[in-house]
């Protein structure tokens, strides 16, 4: 199932992607929550229900007549985790972390595809970073690894966008403030269920600036897997239906290359993951 968030006549609402239409969920079925956070709070039910209503087909409408926005800009939390792919620890001199580094932006940072990334001009060194992102589905702390993935709704592809001289160069070794401005977390544009990725640790993934290729792996290369993530941040806080876990980039930055490339207004930058969708975002000056 290929969730979306989307605008048609006006009003906002949840659907789901089939083919070139987007089928109305809550219209057909009205007990179907019509926000993603109330929809993944309903849990399997709410599933089950949408299910039956793609499986009918009815309600859909042309792709092209709908406005796709972010999938959730609501989540509770937004968790970040740095130096996750070896081959980026070391274009950044850091050494491959004995445990994950994480940090968090705000949901304020949230647009969908489409949407500005506002370079500010506070930085002058706005980089681009790709990501897998894992949804929660299922409340839980202390969660174990063998369970983990039971608490995952579903997954999309997320833009890490990184003021580099604010993340590395501010007092106290501070990255969020350099990874929450505005603009800075695109996502989406859709959400895909587990059931439609069987192996999220087998996924391309790249990000394609201006048209050339900047970013190219796979996410078997992550050092902490989604399970170990998820045990890991849970001995420490609860995780909530529509949290999201940028799972960390892959090499290929733009502050890792000579020269170093940042991001300017008139970009435009793709970023992608196989099975999972392609989010393209324009780059504006502020
Ligand atoms: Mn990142």
């Amino acid at each position: 199932m290929r969730l979306v968030t989307f605008t048609h006549q006006g009003q906002r609402r949840l659907g789901a992607r089939s083919g070139d239409s987007i089928i109305d969920l809550s219209t057909a079925d009205p007990s179907i929550p019509s926000t993603m956070k109330e929809f993944l709070e309903a849990g399997d039910n709410a599933i089950s229900r949408a299910q039956a209503v793609i499986d009918k087909g009815d309600h859909a409408i042309s792709a092209t007549d709908v406005t796709v926005h972010a999938p959730i800009d609501n989540p509770e939390k937004i968790i970040c985790i740095g130096l996750n792919y070896a081959d980026h620890a070391a274009e950044s001199s850091m050494p491959i972390p004995d445990e994950p580094i994480v940090f968090s932006k705000y949901a304020s940072s949230i647009i969908g595809p489409d949407e500005n990334i506002v370079a500010p001009s506070a930085s002058s060194q706005v980089d681009y970073e790709v990501e897998l992102v894992v949804v929660i589905g299922k409340r839980g702390r202390n969660i174990s690894e063998e369970d983990a993935l039971n608490h995952v709704a579903g997954y999309m592809v997320g833009h890490d966008v990184s003021a580099r001289d604010y993340q590395l160069e501010k007092p106290g070794a501070q990255w969020m403030m350099g990874k929450t401005f505005d603009t800075f977390a695109p996502i989406g544009p859709d959400l895909v269920t587990t059931e439609d990725v069987p192996d999220p640790h087998n996924l391309g993934i790249r990000c394609i600036l201006n048209g050339e290729t900047v970013q190219e792996s796979n996410t078997s290369q992550l050092i902490f897997d989604v399970p170990k993530l998820i045990a890991y941040l849970t001995h420490v806080f609860t995780l909530a239906p529509g949290d999201l876990i940028f799972t960390g980039t892959p090499h290929g930055v733009g502050m890792g290359r000579e020269p170093q490339l940042w991001l300017k207004h008139g970009d435009r930058v793709i970023c992608e993951i196989d099975g999972l969708g392609r989010l393209e975002n324009p780059v504006v000056s502020d």
